[in-house]
């Protein structure tokens, strides 16, 4: 996962002052240097590291922190605010205009993940904001361009405009918005060629489109995997064509994070959009707070809620508590929350958003894996519906039916018919403590 080195250093060395009831301008002294080197090893630019500490130290050993009841978690406190600033602060929205439609122009080089993540927004904005944008392919170099934006479209049921490749991009741009403003579309999403490298032609074109759209947001996306050449590239496009945000991509991979850190402090633009995974689902809002919490192992409980209420069915959320209640749930029911959870990405992802859940080593070790998923799954699914609602009848020779059936062996079948008989157990507990606490009048 992305930024483990440097969560992990960090978290380390603030452990050692958090419960301190004294801190000395030494201590400060000392663990900065080890917050500055982990910065640097992960590839966070040096000046930004540079200004970083010298705020940090000057807080730190400042009244603020070491005449305060609690030095240890003030240090903590301020490092994590620092680290907050560092990427922005407030979180940054993508813009809406007064008089629609907005006019989003996403530029980025080859690779970085351009016509993936204009799909993604487009999701985004109709999933989490009710908005209808149409995408316009403007990529006329790279013919693949196209078909790619036209295959996004058809799996998103969402409408693409393009004129082929023989139309000039910034004709292609024009045409788009006028189609938009037809088809009363309240956004409208350019995706712009892409080159390998930074160039003056390339450059010439994207400054044309601007000037004939006018675009609310010129959204630059990049790789987080490559750095500080992430950071450069946003620079450069930022000096020709100033930007309005940043889409950093692929920060679902192991990236030291240094782009993450860096970009909005060198740059002076937001990086507004992450992108965590291939999937069209796969794009999240930019919070630095949370993202600072999450680096400092504090946790990011809200993503976390805010994935569960995108993904879970609050009606099937309300049922299934009522089955947990009457010990009515079934394998049907397992099977249908698994899928969920699943829904809401991969686990150890998940996982790492609960406060504290870096520095537990049990989890640290357990490699959530999301094959062992797919055999629970496998299995379940060769139960006939009279097995899935009473496990108990399973005897030998179904045992050896369904393992046949899920291509799994029959120990496998045993396991997770004792997993699951013992869960239905704690949720007997469970409900039986809830009853216990009503009863006690603690106002239920
Ligand atoms: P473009 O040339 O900039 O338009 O790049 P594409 O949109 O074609 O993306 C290049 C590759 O990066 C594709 O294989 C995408 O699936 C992949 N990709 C894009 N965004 C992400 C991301 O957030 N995470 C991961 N893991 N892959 C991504």
């Amino acid at each position: 996962m992305a930024f483990e080195g440097l969560a992990d250093r960090l978290q380390q060395t603030l452990q050692k002052v958090r419960g301190k009831g004294k801190v000395t301008e030494a201590d400060v002294k000392v663990m900065m240097r080890e917050v500055r080197l982990a910065l640097l090893e992960a590839d966070v630019n040096f000046k930004v590291v540079k200004q970083f500490i010298a705020k940090v130290k000057e807080r730190a050993i400042g009244q603020e922190v070491l005449e305060s009841l609690t030095p240890g978690q003030q240090v903590v406190k301020v490092v994590n605010e620092e680290l907050t600033a560092l990427m922005g602060g407030e979180q940054s929205k993508i813009a809406v205009a007064n008089k629609p439609p907005t006019v989003i122009m996403m530029v980025g080089l080859q690779g970085a993940g351009k016509t993936t993540s204009t799909g993604k927004l487009a999701n985004h904005l109709r999933k989490k904001h009710n908005r209808m944008p149409l995408l316009v392919a403007a990529d006329v170099y790279r013919p693949a361009a196209i078909n790619q934006l036209q295959t996004l479209g058809k799996q998103l049921g969402m409408p693409v405009f393009d004129l082929g490749t023989d139309t000039s991009p910034v004709e292609i741009a024009k045409r788009g918005i006028e189609k938009a403003k037809e088809e009363h579309h309240d956004y409208v999403i350019i995706d712009t060629a892409g080159r390998l490298h930074i160039d003056e032609g390339l450059m010439d074109e994207l400054a044309q489109i601007k000037e004939i759209t006018n675009p609310d947001e010129i959204l630059l996306v990049v790789d987080a995997m490559t750095g500080q050449d992430a950071v450069n590239v946003a620079q450069s496009f930022h000096d020709q064509l100033g930007l309005s945000g940043v889409v950093l991509t692929k920060l679902d991979g192991d990236t030291r994070g240094g782009a993450a850190l860096s970009i909005k402090s060198v740059t002076n633009t937001p990086v507004k959009f992450i992108g965590m995974g291939e999937k069209l689902d796969a794009l999240e809002p930019f919070h630095p707070e949370r993202m600072a919490s999450r680096i400092l192992g504090m946790g990011d409980v809200l993503s976390l809620i805010e994935k569960a209420q995108t993904n879970v069915d609050e009606k099937k959320a309300k049922e299934l508590e009522e089955k947990m209640r009457t010990m009515s749930f079934t394998f049907e029911d397992f099977l249908e929350q698994l899928t969920q959870v699943r829904s809401m990405g991969p686990l150890d992802e998940i996982l790492g958003m609960l406060p504290g859940a870096g520095q537990m080593k049990q989890l640290k070790n357990l490699k959530v894996d999301d094959k062992q998923l797919n055999h629970v799954e496998a299995i379940i699914k060769s139960m006939t519906k009279g097995e899935k609602l009473q496990p108990e009848t399973i005897n030998a020779s179904r045992k050896k039916r369904i393992a046949k059936g899920s291509g799994r062996s029959v120990q496998e079948v045993n396991r997770l018919l004792k997993q699951f008989e013992d869960m239905k157990k704690m949720m007997k507990q469970m409900s039986n403590m809830q009853k216990g606490k009503k009863k006690g009048g603690m106002g239920g």
